[in-house]
């Protein structure tokens, strides 16, 4: 059967996805809970010390799923950041001059603590982020695993010897840390992004000042508690949170802090970029993306629509690598779209803490409006919507699991990333045209190819223009690769042996005189 008769004999009605509704009284006692364990903060933390603002001033963080407000955290400014930078760059003097091993210990430490409070750590991801408990718990393990890994690294840190252009010299070059480094992370894995930044510029002796987003800044203090139970000395780690601008600019402002990474929109990567040049900082920028996923005609169905599945609907689709673009080859295009509808409807959309629930809410309101008005003008542009296509009866922020077809690259949909639960599918004749379509773009963070064919896959994946391929597999981000994407996805690379140099300066000695008696 074509995918327009199931459209049109309703085999996929819209209401279909199995659903789950949010058990409020539940939450909430999980929430009590929580408030009471030994790693609940509600606090910013500079020097060792949690504090609130100056001026008392607090911002709520809500459940997405319920709406109910969890705790109320201080919105601070330019003046608790300017405080936070001055005990980081105090604590930078003795923390570079530990040695390797002392600070390799203290983050194995660290990380021994989130693994012994992963499930506490799950419960709070979740309850602020909205995503189901089972990959929150993937969370908390994909995050301590950076804090593991840079732990083994920070013994790894070597520099060279140059053979000398004349006989009295010795060239060589040391590697040091860059200094305070300012990291500014977004919601969508509260977790993993500030390990991601944090671990390597520990490792290498860098201290730190992390902004978390506002709306998921619980599981991050929660984190910073950890460190400080692990032995990392107040000042190393500092975490402010409120007034995103008046933090931004004052990080950049100051010329103690000799580097920001940041993960979040391309809009504000920019302004950071631009923000940077005032005092000649480092940079890295883990920016959005618009990832092509390619199922040519010869691939392996069946791994196609699991990979397909897993790069597109993961966190509810609120991933920067989460396929965004599912153009498919016309000779499979009719079955995959088939197989692809069937997967989706049987996900099950409800509150994250419900056993089998697989899509949790958006992160609030402004994203499913951005989700809406992208399906709109996909559907006014002559796209059909195969599944799915409007808010989930949950109410809230939920949004039905979606299978848009006949998407064309002018419509939003395929030019920008949509950071929700919507899989467009586009349609290609040859490779050439496949290639031309996942290329015309702005971003390059990942991509992904399905095919059977080894001479293909070699050609397309270098053809890509992306920092991140993945081939015949739908989730590729680990800790031993370097992640980062090329264009306007970014600059540098996190995690990985490549992902402490971001955090590392180059020193060039040259000892001449050598002969000298
Ligand atoms: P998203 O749309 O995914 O929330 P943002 O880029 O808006 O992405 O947010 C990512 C992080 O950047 C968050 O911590 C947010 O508070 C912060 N942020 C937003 N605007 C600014 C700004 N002008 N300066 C510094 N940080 C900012």
């Amino acid at each position: 059967m074509t995918v327009a008769r199931l459209a049109r004999c309703k085999i996929l009605p819209s209401h279909l996805p199995r659903m789950h509704l949010p058990s409020a009284h539940r939450q909430m006692s999980i929430a009590a809970g929580l408030k009471n364990s030994s790693i609940f903060r509600s606090q910013g933390l500079i020097g060792g010390k949690w504090i609130g603002a100056h001026d008392g001033k607090t911002i709520q963080v809500n459940n997405p799923a319920t709406g109910e407000i969890i705790a109320d955290v201080p919105f601070m400014g330019r003046r608790e950041t300017n405080d936070a930078i001055s005990s980081a760059y105090n604590a930078f003097n003795s923390w570079s001059k530990q040695t390797a091993a002392e600070r390799s210990k203290c983050l194995r430490k660290w990380y021994d603590l989130i693994m012994s409070h992963k499930e506490e750590l799950g419960q709070l991801i979740t309850l602020e982020q909205g995503k189901p408990l089972k990959e929150a718990l993937g969370e908390v393990s994909y995050g301590a695993s950076f804090i593991e890994f840079f732990a083994e690294e920070a013994k790894r840190v070597y520099g060279d010897i140059i053979p000398a252009t004349l006989a009295d010299r010795r060239l060589f070059v040391l590697k040091q840390p860059v200094g305070v480094v300012g990291a500014i992370t977004p919601w969508n894995f509260p977790l993993a992004m500030i390990t991601r930044k944090v671990g390597p510029a520990l490792a290498c002796g860098c201290t730190v000042v992390v902004k978390p987003s506002e709306l998921t800044p619980l599981t991050a203090l929660a984190a910073a508690e950890l460190a400080l139970q692990a032995g990392i000395p107040p000042g190393v780690l500092n975490v402010v949170m409120g007034n995103a601008p008046d933090i931004g600019d004052a990080l950049l402002a100051s010329p103690q802090v000799r580097k920001i990474t940041f993960t979040g929109s391309t809009a504000v990567g920019k302004k950071l970029m631009a923000g940077a040049a005032g005092t000649v900082k480092r940079i890295s920028l883990e920016l959005g993306g618009n990832a092509p996923c390619i199922v040519f005609d010869d691939a392996d169905l069946d791994v196609a629509v699991k990979g397909a599945l897993a790069a597109k609907f993961r966190n509810s689709g609120q991933t920067c690598v989460c396929a965004n673009r599912i153009i498919v080859q016309e000779g499979i295009y009719e079955k995959f779209a088939e197989a692809f509808s069937k997967a989706v409807q049987n996900l099950q959309v409800g509150d994250g803490f419900s056993e089998g629930v697989v899509q949790g809410p958006l992160i609030n309101e402004a994203a499913v409006q951005k989700v809406e008005s992208y399906i709109q003008d996909a559907i006014s542009k002559g796209a059909k919507v195969l599944l799915g296509g409007k808010r989930h009866s949950l109410g809230m922020t939920f949004y039905e699991p979606t299978v848009v077809t006949d998407v064309k690259s002018e419509m939003l949909l395929a030019r920008e990333e949509v950071f929700g639960p919507v899989a467009p599918l586009l349609q290609f004749k040859t490779e050439e045209e496949a290639i031309r379509i996942a290329n015309d773009t702005n971003s390059g963070l990942a991509a992904y190819i399905f095919t059977n064919n080894v001479q293909r896959t070699w050609r397309v994946l270098e053809a890509l223009e992306y920092g991140l391929v993945g081939v015949n597999e739908g989730i590729i981000s680990t800790e031993v690769a370097p992640f980062g994407g090329v264009k306007q996805s970014g600059l540098g690379r996190e995690g990985s042996k490549y992902g402490i140099d971001e955090y590392l300066e180059l020193k060039y000695v040259c000892l001449g005189d050598m002969n000298r008696k």
